[in-house]
């Protein structure tokens, strides 16, 4: 069985995947890499409080209770998910400070960003506590879904359920000026496709929501899409059942940064 995550992993570079999936040697986490876990996990976990802060959320409640609320949630898991990663942030001379203050005011916009939306939600519709909670739109975070028509698994960072299934990935990085990086268009892409083959139903689009300029950018679904999904799951699955390692790619900046570099350099 394949991720979907080793399709854009080969779409970085196919090399390092066949190192990592075939000769199991593991990159040492990096600076990037180790932010952009702890943001994740962070989303991950405070959006597991969202029922009982709107559960408690009152008429009497203002717009600054609530988000004092989610500061405070943000916060201790922030400070929590910054801990756990302390070994992997010093092993790269990173202090636990310096990233908690590079990190802490994206989650006090985050704060700001979402309460704000849960407050005018019930001043809109004139609900609260439980009914607030009953009148959101509905999703499931973090669904894992597997073919064995395309032996391929992927776990969604949500689907939302609005008029059918819409897969949403989030992503805590750079955004580009428009669209969407080509490789979250085929993470998103393969989603699609295994959600209407799980589902029985035609899918026809998705989302990436990225966070830093909170966006969220669509991306529909078309033949040539699939084709190219279907193309590259067969190309990932011919690559990792060679025998010998694939070439280095040419981009040298991917390099500079790659923690096997020294491992890959000394191979041929
Ligand atoms: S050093 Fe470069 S070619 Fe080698 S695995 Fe890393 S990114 Fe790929």
């Amino acid at each position: 069985m394949l991720f979907v995550t080793d399709l854009t992993g080969y779409m970085y570079c196919s090399r390092k995947l066949y190192f990592s999936k075939v000769l199991h040697v593991r990159e040492k986490p990096q600076e990037q890499s180790i932010k952009g876990t702890i943001k994740h996990a962070v989303f991950e976990h405070s959006g597991r409080e969202d029922k009982d802060i709107i559960f408690a959320f009152t008429e009497k409640d203002t717009l600054e209770i609530l988000e004092m609320k989610y500061r405070k949630v943000y916060y201790s898991v922030l400070m929590f998910q910054i801990q756990r990663a302390k070994k992997d942030l010093e092993a790269q001379g990173l202090k636990t400070l310096e990233i908690y203050q590079e990190l802490w005011p994206f989650f006090l916009a985050e704060a700001k960003t979402k309460s704000l939306y849960f407050y005018n939600l019930a001043e809109e519709k004139k609900v609260y506590g439980e009914k607030l909670w009953l009148a959101l739109p509905k999703s499931i975070p973090e669904l894992r879904i597997v073919s064995e028509k395309l032996q391929l698994v992927g776990v969604i960072d949500r689907v939302d359920l609005v008029d059918g299934f819409i897969p949403v990935e989030i992503k805590t990085g750079s955004a580009p000026r428009d669209g969407v990086w080509k490789e979250h268009m085929i993470q998103i892409g393969a989603y699609i496709l295994l959600l209407s083959e799980h589902y029985g139903k035609d899918i026809s689009e998705g989302y990436v929501e990225y966070r830093a300029i909170n966006e969220r950018r669509k991306i529909v679904m078309n033949p040539f899409l699939k084709d190219e999904i279907l193309e590259l799951i067969q190309k990932v699955r011919n690559t990792l059942n060679r025998k010998e390692l694939p070439a280095k790619t040419n981009d040298i900046k991917k390099c500079e940064k790659c923690g096997i570099r020294d491992i890959c350099f000394s191979q041929v």
